[in-house]
């Protein structure tokens, strides 16, 4: 994690790109980059994070707005003069070439030659331990090895920001979750101002310092994974981020109190206040199912409903419960409550999450 106070070393500002005569892929973004930080750009497919990246490494052109990397100004500089290192998805390792071509390729293009390039091919390939593999081919070697002489690659030009693209898509479940560890550990080492592009939140929240969530264009939430995860700005980002991600319910006002699904909730008196300001709009709570857990009875911020299944899921349970229509999952350790009984289910939040349903926006308490 860099110094909280290092300062900007990426600036997007106002960023906007529009492709044809449709809809605008970035509507209008603005984030900051501080010097050592690794930024994830998370959101679904077609948000525009590969649009964006494309704009930083200058492939594509912004059509308003501007960036600028180490306090130079990005637009007048071409691709190959940015100083930028990029992993694709694909990799794009040239194919005839060994891995020592592969590194070698762009401090050729720069120039650099002889023993400095020797040294720094070297170094490259220390730092993704790769040592020993410099004469295969590319085809020789496994997805993950492939994988690190593109980051190697990347980073022998000692760039001065890093953009990796999806760079774990292409690996199975398990290399994954291995690499996903090793591009932390090379950050922690090296400290290069790094931004990547994934669709997956366990990888974002997972090797970012700060994550920028975006969806349909914009940036709707930028902060660390933590406050994302502890304070969702929207419905969707609840709904997102998270192992598991916020169910919402629609919570009503009945003549006895509150409910869920037509069972019984008692909020907290705090959420029955923010639920009463909204003067009869339906609001939507935000639950996950790590801070739910059974009581013995009803009190404040309970909700009441009918066990439905449980599975076993080693070393404990996980127990869905029926709110009318509605299912949520309680995790027990204790062997749970059998199927049709009343259980009553605790949200263990102090401030559970509140959205309005039109708009998504988050319902202050
Ligand atoms: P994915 O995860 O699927 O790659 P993404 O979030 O990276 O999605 P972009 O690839 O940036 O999204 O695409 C954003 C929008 O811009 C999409 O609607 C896409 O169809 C459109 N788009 C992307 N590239 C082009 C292009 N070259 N020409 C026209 N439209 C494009």
């Amino acid at each position: 994690m860099p110094e909280p106070r290092a300062p900007d070393h990426l600036v997007i500002q106002k960023v906007m790109k529009k492709y044809g005569s449709g809809e605008p892929a970035l509507k209008s973004v603005s984030l900051n980059v501080r010097k050592g930080e690794f930024l994830a750009l998370l959101g679904p497919s077609g948000c525009g994070k590969t649009t964006l990246l494309k704009i930083i490494a200058g492939l594509e052109k912004a059509t308003q707005g501007q960036m600028a990397l180490a306090g130079e100004g990005l637009d007048a500089i071409p691709t190959y003069r940015r100083d930028i290192g990029i992993v694709f998805q694909s990799y794009a390792l040239f194919p005839h070439m060994t891995v020592d071509a592969n590194i070698r390729f762009g401090l050729d293009m720069r120039g650099i030659k002889g023993d400095e390039a020797d040294r720094r091919v070297a170094e490259a390939l220390d730092l993704v331990k790769l040592d020993g593999l410099s004469a295969r081919m590319p085809n020789a070697l496994s997805g993950g090895q492939q994988q690190r002489v593109a980051l190697a690659r990347a980073l022998v030009i000692r760039p001065k920001l890093l953009l990796l693209d999806e760079p774990l898509s292409n690996l199975d479940a398990v290399l994954r979750k291995s690499v996903r560890v090793d591009i932390r550990e090379l950050h922690e080492r090296i400290g290069l101002t790094t931004v990547m592009v994934t669709h997956d939140q366990e990888e974002a929240m997972s090797m970012a310092d700060r994550v920028a969530v975006m969806a349909n264009g914009y940036v709707l939430q930028h902060d660390t994974p933590e406050v994302i995860y502890e304070h969702p700005a929207s419905a969707f980002v609840a709904t997102f981020v998270g192992n598991p991600p916020a169910i919402l319910l629609p919570v009503e006002k009945t003549a006895r109190g509150y409910g869920i699904g037509g069972t019984a909730f008692a909020p907290s008196r705090s959420l029955a206040a923010a639920i009463d300001r909204q003067n009869g709009k339906p609001v939507l709570l935000g639950l996950r199912s790590d801070r739910l857990s059974f009581a013995d009875e009803s009190g404040p911020l309970t909700i009441t409903g009918e066990v439905h299944s449980s599975e076993y899921i080693g070393g404990s349970w996980l127990v869905h419960v029926a709110l009318g229509e509605h299912r949520i999952a309680v995790p027990t350790r204790a062997r749970p409550p059998a199927f049709g009984k009343a259980a009553h289910i605790r949200i263990d939040e102090a401030e559970p999450l509140l959205f309005d349903p039109v708009t998504g926006a988050k319902v202050a308490l």
